[in-house]
């Protein structure tokens, strides 16, 4: 959401999340999802008039296919000791300490490789479009240490780290599943897997893991927000991260839109956003959520909530 807003503004586009790219180039799984690996303009990627673009500018040097080209960061790119830097690093809250343990808990020439990659992709995208800046919310903290690894010098990396609400992140992964589950011929089995324990687990790790990304960034260059602070009220919030990161603000931003998008994954309600689309926060947990998963929300999860301002 925040993406979309944000790449309304001249000169600022967003790409989705990019670490989707192969898989929706070559379609790798259409059953019941309902973006089925198309852009936000509806076209297959290779028909649409901006990604087609990209492909020929990659495929230009007659090397690279754009149906291989590798942009997807994941739980590989971390090495065996990743969760001792993580805990180090999160223990010891020195800035230079917590670089070195968290520098040591990734695989960094894999990083830099699909790092190189995404680069190359976004300044292609960035070509395309006519825009200085580009947005990729792929929202996995791998991504955002291939980012970092394969940085070129005359590239600024900024980062907005958006804390959703846990409870309201677990109430929806819950009744995801059980509707995923219903539809289980349709979905392939896709999304079905549910575990309590994992997905509150998984708030905290995600979080953490971005939040203590901060030791390699400038004050100016990375900042938190909350996902409920946007939705109630978006100007003053948006105009805190314009601020902050030194980008322009601008009215547009106010709003969300499909029109002339050509980003990748995240919400199947970006096909049809529009300035009139309601922006308010999920408060479906209060009355839906059953009171085993409440409580174990607060026993594994209360100190990281309380960590992240709720
Ligand atoms: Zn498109």
């Amino acid at each position: 959401m925040l993406d979309n807003m944000l790449s309304n503004q001249d000169g600022m586009e967003s790409v989705g999340e990019l670490r989707l790219l192969q898989d929706h180039v070559n379609k790798t799984y259409s059953g019941g999802l309902a973006w089925n690996w198309t852009c936000t303009c509806r076209e297959a990627m290779q028909d649409c008039k901006v990604w087609g673009r990209v492909a020929e500018l990659l495929e230009a040097d007659g090397t690279t296919s754009f149906s291989e080209v590798n942009t997807r960061t994941d739980v590989n790119c971390r090495t065996k000791g990743f969760h001792r830097s993580m805990l180090l690093a999160l223990l010891l809250p020195f800035r230079g300490v917590r670089r070195r343990f968290w520098g040591k808990a990734y695989k960094t020439e894999q990083l830099r490789t699909l790092g190189e990659s995404c680069y190359r992709v976004l300044s292609g995208f960035s070509k395309v479009v006519g825009a200085d800046t580009v947005i990729d919310s792929s929202k996995t903290v791998e991504q955002l240490h291939a980012l970092i690894a394969a940085k070129p010098d005359d590239v600024t990396l900024k980062v907005v780290h958006v804390v959703r609400d846990g409870r309201a992140v677990l109430y929806s992964k819950i009744k995801r599943a059980e509707e995923y589950s219903k539809k289980a011929d349709e979905y392939r089995g896709y999304g079905a897997s549910f575990s309590l324990i994992s997905t509150i687990r998984g708030w905290c790790y995600i979080n953490f893991q971005i939040a203590i990304s901060k030791c390699f960034f400038e004050r100016r260059d990375f900042m938190t927000v909350r996902y409920e602070d946007l939705c109630r009220d978006r100007e003053a919030t948006l105009k805190r991260i314009c601020e902050r990161l030194e980008i322009p603000f601008g009215e547009a931003m106010l709003f969300l839109s499909s029109e002339d998008k050509h980003n990748i994954g995240g919400s199947s309600h970006r096909f049809t956003w529009n300035a009139e689309t309601p922006i308010r926060t999920d408060e479906r947990w209060k009355e839906g959520m059953e009171r085993w998963p409440k409580l174990a929300y607060y026993l594994f999860a209360g100190v990281p909530h309380k960590w992240f301002g709720y």
